[in-house]
């Protein structure tokens, strides 16, 4: 059967490296992305008889164009288009940890979370509804600790059927970015839509917020039918200069506000404090 490709996205120091060395111990091989310094580490690895490619991404916060790491991470999910994404997420500082992880969902790709660290965790008295946040998110939620491979197994069983599932289907996770932004990224997406060599590269939704976040690499792309990336520029600059005017700010920053609202929102019933930081067994 075919191979699986799986990428770990996550924050720098969620814990990536360490479970991307527990999945595929020393199945695995270093080198670099072409032309650039960043390092590009794959591995393999068994599940239930499935075979699986890891590729463990460049640590990174966010999925914009400011960082080379950023690019490469991006770059990587939109041009090869893993069958899985593993998001690793330090599970004591969650909210944090979820914008990325937020930002891949929008992109549509097939995710998993492993909410790692849930040693430390459990030491600060943090505890998780996985399984509620599963739900919500309708994808698989996997608590570990990379460190002595605690969950690890379950991990790569769900992340694999689920892979099966989705079978390579995009479906981006849809956030509201409020009354100012949803009409034009609803107009610039119909736009996007009446170009093929668009949507068969892109999600289309997650095109416009990136002409809206002003993103460099994007629009560079766009240029290749000039007329379209000039509508679609315009657009976004119409709209930034609404933001600008009536609200003193950027479509970006609005972005990034609905992002979190949208994160704390999600997690409101998920994380559970213990205030009396009584001893979690995990
Ligand atoms: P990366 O930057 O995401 O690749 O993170 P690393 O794999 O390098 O891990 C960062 C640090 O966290 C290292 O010191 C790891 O040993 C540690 N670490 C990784 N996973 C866990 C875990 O589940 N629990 C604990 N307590 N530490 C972990
Ligand atoms: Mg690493």
């Amino acid at each position: 059967s075919k191979r699986i490709r799986i990428a770990l996205a996550g924050n720098p120091n969620a814990g990536k490296t360490t479970l991307f060395n527990a999945i595929t111990g020393a199945r695995q091989h270093v080198g670099n992305y072409p032309g650039i310094t960043v390092e590009k580490k794959e591995g393999f690895a068994s599940s239930g008889g499935r075979e699986l490619h890891l590729v463990d991404l460049p640590g990174t916060y966010s999925l914009t164009a400011y960082t080379q790491e950023e690019l490469v991470a991006r770059n990587y999910l939109i041009d090869e288009r893993p069958e899985a994404v593993i998001g690793v997420l330090n599970a004591s500082a969650l909210e944090r940890n979820m914008y990325l992880a937020v930002q891949v969902l929008e992109m549509g790709l097939p995710m998993a979370l492993a909410l790692n660290m849930m040693d430390e965790a459990a030491k600060q008295g943090i505890r998780i509804d996985a399984a509620r946040l599963s739900e919500h998110l309708g994808i698989p939620v996997v608590e570990t600790v990379a460190r002595n491979g605690k969950g690890v197994e379950g991990l790569l069983t769900q992340t694999a059927a689920y892979a099966e599932q989705r079978a390579g289907s995009w479906e981006p996770l849809e956030i509201s970015y409020g009354p100012d932004l949803d009409p034009v990224i609803s107009e610039m997406v119909e736009r996007i839509e009446t170009e093929k060599f668009l949507t068969d590269r892109y999600p289309s939704r997650w095109l416009a917020l990136k002409y809206l976040e002003n993103d460099d690499e994007i629009r560079v792309v766009g240029r290749k039918t000039d007329k379209l990336a000039e509508e679609l520029e315009a657009m976004a600059a119409k709209v930034a200069e609404h933001c600008k005017k009536t609200l003193s700010t950027y479509p970006e920053a609005i972005i990034a506000d609905y992002r979190y609202g949208y994160i704390t929102s999600l997690l409101r019933d998920v994380i559970v404090r213990d205030t009396d930081r009584q001893r979690i067994d995990f």
